[in-house]
């Protein structure tokens, strides 16, 4: 009952002209159970990153095999988009759309029919009916950052990915950000989520792996490891 598992996994970004080319994982294997908050920890530039982007589809690795939902399906395929929502690091908003529109878009690429749409609904949720009908660009970056949370929601998938979700988010956004995600865990979706900080991965995560270097040093049951730190 896995929803991702990950076995030697290996990634090299190649080079061109001037860069060397950079082994970002070094076999890597991990397993995230169904309706667990898993953590992956670890200082910048340790292949966090690197390692939801290939689950995710986004970055081809070089060796291994990702399994998603216990099935060998193609991380870019689209049974791998249907069961992933994915909430990059960098804001990426569409400036031209409204916040509806945006998450209308986004829920038809996945194809959801339109009685199964639940804009408003995650709108509401995430505290953005006010902004429902603004353009996105006169969003701040804490609405922004939502936002994005709702289009990886708009599918419903079962596994939500976030990359650094509270990466230069303020205080009471970031609380915000953490009860929201803490719900849809208690809805059973499972979470995959990477920070740089213990404390975030402490307080919200259930199993935690730690990576540094390309490697995971450990991956426990998040009390076991705080003993033990
Ligand atoms: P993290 O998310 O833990 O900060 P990353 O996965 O972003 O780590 O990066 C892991 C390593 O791979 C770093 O050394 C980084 O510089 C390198 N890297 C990441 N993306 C690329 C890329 N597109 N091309 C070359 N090297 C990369
Ligand atoms: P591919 O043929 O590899 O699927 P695409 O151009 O369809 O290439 O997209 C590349 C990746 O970018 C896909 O994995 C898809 O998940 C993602 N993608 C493309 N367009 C969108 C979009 N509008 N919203 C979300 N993800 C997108």
């Amino acid at each position: 009952e896995n929803a991702i598992e990950v076995l030697g996994l290996k990634k090299t970004y190649k080079g061109n002209g001037k860069a060397p080319p950079k082994v970002a994982l070094r076999g890597v294997d991990l397993t995230v159970k169904r309706g667990s908050m898993f953590g992956l920890l670890g200082p910048n530039g340790a292949g966090k990153s690197t390692l939801i982007n290939i689950i995710a589809g986004v970055v081809n690795k070089s060796e291994g095999t990702v399994k998603i939902w216990d099935r060998d399906i193609d991380t870019h395929s689209r049974d791998a988009r249907s069961a992933l929502g994915v909430v990059p690091q960098e804001i990426v908003a569409d400036v031209f759309f409204t916040p509806r529109e945006s998450l209308e878009v986004q829920a038809g690429f996945y194809g959801v029919p339109a009685d199964e749409r639940r804009s408003d609904e995650l709108l509401a949720a995430l505290g953005l009916s006010d902004k429902a009908n603004a353009y996105v660009r006169s969003l701040s970056g804490g609405m922004k950052r939502r936002l994005m949370v709702a289009k990886a929601l708009v599918h419903n998938p079962p596994v939500l990915i976030l990359d650094e979700p509270t990466a230069g988010v303020d205080v009471e956004l970031r609380r915000q950000l953490w009860d929201y995600v803490r719900k849809i865990n208690e809805e059973g979706v499972t979470v995959i989520l990477t920070t740089h900080y213990l404390e975030e991965a402490q307080e919200l995560c259930d199993t935690i792996a730690i990576v540094n270097r390309g490697e995971v040093i450990t991956c426990e049951p998040t009390e076991q490891l705080l003993r033990r730190l």
